[in-house]
């Protein structure tokens, strides 16, 4: 199923309940980024299902999803840990070490899943599909920082960090402009969701309707400020992602921006 496929069995009202603004965009997000088709809440459930099923084979077998560049990339991050101390390391990043068929092996919690992940392939213990194999690359570039560091609770947004300027428009459209949309009017949903995939709500002295601390993984906490829409004032929903000041220790810029993509993502599928 390529993404002219799936546009054939989408709505086509370009409603933006799934944070995208068209049905083309989603259906672009779910082929080439795995993004969860449960965000659009209409699609009858025969239709869903079959879809579902389809596009979780296709991404099993990683096809249209870049296999040779998933494989270099892979075969880059995993060839930088394989003399790491994963015993030593686990705790740094809020992992859990154990042996596994004798395997040095790491359980990271991973936006409200859990990952077993060895120096050579990486899975989701719980029972959810790997939506995207670029999630595996995600968790092996946090392996691969060897960060000691602890985050030490002080935000900066995307402008403070060196080469966020193409990747700042990147975090507004794949999250901000996203869990803004899709949570206008419904600040209960957005509590309820950040509840289900483990956040906690934060006491900070700003205007926002909602404030939440959301750690996508253990040591990589976000920030997540929502405005409700003001429709007397004019003024349409808005949200803001701060990351805390050692993200970089533990992710490069373009994979803490993959992150928050991917935590909208979860945060729209949790909207039911
Ligand atoms: S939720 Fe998204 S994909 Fe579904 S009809 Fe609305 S815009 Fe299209």
């Amino acid at each position: 199923m390529n993404i002219l496929d799936l546009i054939k069995l989408l709505p086509m009202t370009n409603c933006k309940a799934c944070g995208y603004d068209t049905c083309m965009a989603f259906a672009s997000h779910v082929i080439k980024k795995g993004a969860p088709l449960s965000a659009c809440p209409h699609l009858p459930a025969d239709v869903f299902d079959t879809l579902d099923k389809t596009l979780k084979e296709q991404q099993a077998k990683k096809t249209h999803l870049a296999p040779d560049r998933f494989k270099t990339a892979k075969e880059f991050v995993t060839g930088k840990i394989q003399d790491y101390d994963f015993a030593e390391l686990a705790p740094y990043l809020g992992g859990e070490y154990i042996k596994r068929d004798g395997k040095d092996t790491m359980i990271l919690p991973y936006l409200g899943h859990r990952y077993e992940i060895s120096k050579q392939e990486a899975r989701a213990l719980d029972d959810v599909p790997e939506h995207d194999v670029w999630d595996t690359i995600l968790l092996y570039n946090y392996i691969a920082s060897n960060c000691r560091k602890s985050p030490t609770g002080n935000w900066i947004s995307i402008d403070a960090l060196p080469g966020s300027i193409p990747k700042k428009p990147e975090l507004e459209e794949t999250c901000e402009k996203r869990i803004a949309r899709a949570f206008t009017g419904n600040v209960a949903g957005l509590k309820t969701a950040v509840q289900k995939i483990g956040g906690a709500f934060a006491d900070l002295e700003t205007s926002a309707d909602l404030k939440a601390v959301i750690h996508p993984l253990p040591k990589t906490p976000f920030l997540l400020l929502f405005w409700d829409e003001d429709a007397r004032e004019g003024f349409e929903a808005r949200a803001k992602v701060l990351f805390d000041e050692t993200i970089l220790c533990f992710l490069d810029i373009e994979s803490a921006v993959f992150l928050a993509e991917k935590m909208a993502s979860r945060l729209i599928e949790m909207k039911g």
